[in-house]
Formats: C-alpha cells, sequence, structure tokens
C-alpha cells in the first residue's frame, strides 16, 4: 500500500541549542529515507525555559510530528505534556515529545534504549540476563538514571552504585529497588571486584574536565567497560581499561540510538545507524 507524501517537522527544544547534533542525525535520517514517501526537516528550536509550555503547545498547530528535549527541558516539560509513558516516569524526565493524532502530547524517554542498544551493538557477547551478570554505575545524576532503568529492564541482578555526593545514590537505590546496592564513593576502587560492566554517568572525563579517579585492579579482566561520554570518544577511563585488555563502548553509540525510536515515533520509519552517518557524526566530535 502506497500513502500520500506528507511533510512533516520535528526538532529540538532546549536552551541553549545550538550545539546539538540531533538535526544532523535525524536529517540525515530523513534524507537517506527518500524517495519513499518522507518529507520533512529536523530543526533546531531555542525555547527559554519560561516558554516551554507555550511552545510544547503550538507543536500540533506548527504541523510537527513531535520533538527532542535537551537541557534545561527534560524534568519540566513532564508536568506540561498530557501523559508521560511509564519508562519515562520511572526515568524522571522526558527526550522525546510525540504529537498523537488528536493533538494530544505524549512524553517518551528513549536514553534506556539507546544505551543498552549501544552495549549490545559494540559488544554482542554481553549478556544482561547472564546469571553472573552484575555491574557498577558510577554516578547518580540524570544520566545514571536512564542507564539503571535500561540495565534493569534487560535483566541486570545487581547493580552497585557509587556517587561523590552518597545521598543522591542512596536515593536511587530507594527509588529503583533491592537490586541497586549503594556503595560508599571511597569503595568504589574494590566495589570492581566480580562486575561484568562498568558504567561511568559523570562528566569526569570529558573534554575540559579531570579523568574519572577510579583504579581499576580489582576489576575482571573480561568485563566491560562503558563511558557514556562522547567527547573525547575514549576518554582517560576507556584507555585504561583497553589497556588492559578490557572490551570498551564509547558513549557516541547511546547518542546515535536514542534517536532511533523517537524518528520511527515520528516518521513511521526505524532508520539504522550506517558507516555514512558514522562519519558525519565524528566529523563534528
Ligand atoms: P548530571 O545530572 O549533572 O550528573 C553529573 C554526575 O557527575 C553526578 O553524579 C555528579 O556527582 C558527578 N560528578 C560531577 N563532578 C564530579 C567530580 N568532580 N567527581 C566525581 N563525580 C562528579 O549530568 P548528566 O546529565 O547525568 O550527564 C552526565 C554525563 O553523561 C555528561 O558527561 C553527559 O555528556 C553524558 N551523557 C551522555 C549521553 C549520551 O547519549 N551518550 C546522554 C546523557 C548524558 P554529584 O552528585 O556528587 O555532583
Amino acid at each position: 500500500m502506497t500513502h500520500a507524501p506528507s511533510y512533516k517537522l520535528a526538532g529540538v527544544m532546549g536552551w541553549p541549542v545550538a550545539h546539538s547534533r540531533s538535526p544532523l542525525i535525524h536529517n540525515h535520517w530523513i534524507v537517506e529515507n527518500q524517495p519513499q514517501p518522507l518529507k520533512g526537516a529536523y530543526v533546531l528550536l531555542p525555547v527559554q525555559p519560561e516558554n516551554l509550555a507555550q511552545a510544547l503547545r503550538a507543536l500540533p498547530a506548527l504541523g510537527f510530528a513531535g520533538c527532542n528535549l535537551t537541557i534545561p527541558h527534560k524534568v519540566a516539560a513532564m508536568s506540561i505534556v498530557d501523559r508521560v509513558d511509564s519508562l519515562a516516569q520511572r526515568i524522571g524526565a522526558i527526550n522525546t515529545v510525540v504529537v498523537e493524532a488528536d493533538g494530544s502530547l505524549t512524553g517518551r524517554n528513549t536514553d534506556a534504549f539507546g544505551f543498552i542498544q549501544s552495549l549490545h551493538d559494540a559488544q554482542p557477547a554481553w549478556r544482561a540476563d547472564n546469571a553472573a551478570s552484575s555491574a557498577i554505575v558510577i554516578g547518580a545524576g540524570g544520566a545514571a538514571r536512564a542507564v539503571l532503568a535500561g540495565l534493569l529492564d534487560a535483566g541486570v541482578s545487581e547493580i552497585r552504585l557509587t556517587n561523590r555526593s552518597p545521598d543522591k545514590a542512596q536515593a536511587l537505590a530507594r527509588e529503583f529497588g533491592s537490586a541497586i546496592r549503594p556503595i560508599a564513593w571511597a569503595e568504589r576502587h574494590d566495589a570492581l571486584a566480580g562486575v561484568s560492566l562498568l558504567v561511568n554517568t559523570t562528566n569526569q572525563g570529558m573534554h575540559g574536565e579531570p579523568a574519572l579517579d577510579l583504579r581499576l585492579d580489582a576489576l575482571p579482566a573480561h568485563a566491560l567497560v562503558s563511558d557514556i561520554i562522547y567527547i573525547p570518544l575514549e576518554t582517560p577511563l576507556l584507555a585504561a581499561a583497553r589497556t588492559r585488555g578490557n572490551p570498551t563502548v564509547n558513549g557516541l553509540g547511546m547518542l546515535l540510538n536514542q534517536a532511533r525510536p523517537a524518528f520511527e515515533a515520528w516518521f513511521g520509519v526505524r532508520p539504522t545507524i550506517t558507516p555514512d552517518l558514522m562519519q558525519k557524526i565524528l566529523a563534528t566530535l
């Protein structure tokens, strides 16, 4: 069955937003999926916090299929949209808004999917539901919430969680349940013993920040090491892990994969991450 061509808009709402790589990703997929009946554009939407409700409510009238949300709107938007799906509620933030056929707005979060898919893409042998599977997550900020939800839903049975400010790790453990075991920040080095996955969700190691202060001596040689930072692509943590022979995953796969379900929700096509798209993104880093 063929559909009549239709023009659809999507975009990313943030403040500031000019640095976002989402237009490059989504516009690549829009062009890649032509000449199928897919016409549209993905634009930057610089929206100040005080205008967020008005801007979101205007999406249906402007012909938008939806939008992504980035800093500082991910939490505030939850009380503006008409419904928030259960995963986004658990994560406590929305990164994707979908305009429904009746003009109502649904909030979703695709970061957990993006994170887990990036592990599978980079390391197909890693199995979350393996009986021996346990993980350690460093950091308890916004990104950690999506990582924890993703790991729990994927079947990881024990997650050690450590954060510089211990109250935040303890709060997340209470919220996400007994599979999360808070670990004192001073104990983080020894707490790597026996894990099959280590994830850095702090900003330590990001361009302009010092390296994450973490000794890898106790980490099993086969453990997968993931850093969700993507600038630089290889953080000091990943370099140290690679040097001692651990498999590693950088944050670029999470960035690209979180965009896929959003694109599908707006444009009706599940896009793929081709070498061509990867090259385009790498050229901007
Ligand atoms: P956030 O909510 O501000 O959380 C920051 C985290 O870093 C907190 O756990 C914080 O600990 C920790 N931290 C900051 N300074 C530290 C220090 N000096 N020593 C130890 N820990 C420190 O930020 P976020 O939104 O979660 O983002 C975190 C990182 O993830 C950023 O680098 C971001 O670029 C990256 N990220 C990547 C993707 C992707 O698609 N790849 C998606 C989202 C985020 P305290 O609680 O003690 O302050």
